[in-house]
């Protein structure tokens, strides 16, 4: 038995995952539910995920892919959503999508996943440029904001 460093509960030795480390098997510090976590909240984890995706996309299409895992860590580590300003969260799984989570946005989508085509932007507008286009979103979307600006300036 021993006490998880994340989540502080007592389990079972089978409960976290082992390690090797200088050739001794050991057992991590983090129960597998934790580390699991952890591991897919890392920046590390988070930019061989959306280059593999990214990839896998340019490969179906027939597109050219050259971003480099260092331009997209840079990009991640050190900066906000190239559109919107929105500061990037990591937190997301498949399950739970977060739409602050970063994605990689090819600018023309005639063009490959090459980084003078490609910015870094939050996940719900992808998902939204996606399905109709960055133009044909906006007028929605601002109309939206300028409603809702207006509701909220009613209540208040
Ligand atoms: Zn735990």
């Amino acid at each position: 038995m021993r006490v998880c460093k994340g989540c502080k509960l007592e389990l079972g030795d089978r409960s976290f995952p082992k390690h090797s480390y200088s050739g001794t098997v050991r057992r991590r510090w983090f129960c597998r539910d934790c580390h699991n976590t952890r591991l897919r909240n890392s920046l590390k984890w988070r930019v061989t995920s959306i280059l593999k995706q990214a990839r896998r996309r340019a490969i179906a299409k027939n597109l050219p892919f050259t971003i480099s895992r260092d331009w997209v860590k840079y990009r991640i580590e050190n900066g906000v959503c190239e559109l919107s300003g929105v500061e990037f969260v990591l937190s997301g799984t498949k399950k739970h999508p977060e739409p602050r989570a970063p994605s990689i946005e090819r600018i023309d989508a005639h063009l490959g996943y090459t980084e003078e085509n490609c910015r870094i932007i939050a996940l719900c507008l992808n998902h939204l440029f996606n399905a109709w286009g960055e133009a044909r979103s906006l007028e929605v979307v601002l109309r939206y904001v300028k409603e809702r600006n207006a509701t909220l300036a009613d209540s208040s």
